[in-house]
């Protein structure tokens, strides 16, 4: 039997790897699915595995979100589903380009989608999340928001991605819209493989399996957690990163240039 209360959860890239594990989860906690992705037959396999493991609705829309087309039609469908309680924008792709040297069109595919497909999925089903005062939005952007050793592009999507839902929190802080951004490292998935790297060549012991990662991602959500690191043991370190942020925001704010800046 569907579980009418819970509603329903759109997952994005359930096609694979973490958004595949999120589906499944979801499904066993009683939510109906509504799986995004451009490959039918996979969403299609998982779907019917899910239905008959835990007797719930699932939907399928093969859609690619680097599409206009077909990001507006997925826009549509969740919009005007009033079911929808929950949306994991997790589709997205890697690599390691360097500007310079970057396919133009493949750097604009991954903006497209860690960045404008996620800002307007959330732009199409939070206006009903608040209405009804309850549901959740949950980003995963990466660790690779704290660093561009890596190339600018893939760092900056998610990069964006973390400022994108630290302000939408702020902005539904009095609601019981829930949000929060999840903040993957090296996780075993076939990412790795999409964006043209080994996996293999990184020190096993800081490879996350797929099932740790999303098991600990929820765990945050139901903490209440807007910032969640599964790799991370000491949580007093992004508190400390977030409060310095925000101290040297303050810094960065004043009525005349700094002395070293005389002309
Ligand atoms: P994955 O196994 O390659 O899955 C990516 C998913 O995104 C697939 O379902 C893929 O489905 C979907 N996708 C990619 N391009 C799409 C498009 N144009 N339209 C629609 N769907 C698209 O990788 P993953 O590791 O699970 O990645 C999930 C998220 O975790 C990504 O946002 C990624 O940036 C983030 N992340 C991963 C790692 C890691 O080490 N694996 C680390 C940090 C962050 P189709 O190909 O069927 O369209």
């Amino acid at each position: 039997m569907s579980n009418q209360d819970k509603g329903t959860a759109v997952v994005t890239g359930a096609s694979s790897g973490i958004g595949a594990v999120y589906a499944d989860r979801l499904a066993g906690l009683g939510y109906d699915l509504v799986l995004v992705a451009r490959r039918a037959d996979r969403l299609e396999e998982l779907a019917e595995r899910l239905r008959y493991a835990y007797g719930i609705k699932v939907g399928v829309i093969s859609a690619d979100l680097a599409d206009d087309g077909d990001l507006r039609r997925v826009e549509q469908a969740i919009s005007t589903d009033d079911s929808v309680t929950l949306l994991v924008n997790n589709a997205g792709l890697g690599g390691a380009q360097m500007v310079a040297t970057a396919d133009a069109d493949v750097a604009e595919r991954m903006i497209k989608v860690n960045v404008v497909a996620l800002t307007r999925l959330t732009r199409a089903v939070l206006p009903e999340l608040l209405a009804r005062n309850r549901g959740a939005i949950v980003n995963i952007a990466s660790v690779l928001a704290f660093d561009t050793s890596f190339g600018g592009i893939y760092s900056g999507t998610k990069a964006y991605v973390v400022n994108f839902t630290e302000a939408l929190q702020r902005e539904v802080a009095d609601s019981k819209v829930a949000i929060q951004v999840v903040l993957p490292g090296a996780t075993r998935t076939e990412f790795w493989e999409v964006a043209g790297s080994n996996i293999a060549d990184l020190p096993a012991e800081i490879v996350m399996t797929a099932d740790d990662l999303v098991d600990a991602a929820l765990v945050g959500l139901a903490k209440g957690e807007t910032v969640t690191a599964p790799g991370l043991s000491d949580p007093a370190g992004l508190e400390s990163y977030l409060g310095a942020r925000q101290g040297f925001f303050g810094s960065l704010l004043a009525g005349k240039p700094a002395a070293r800046y005389a002309a």
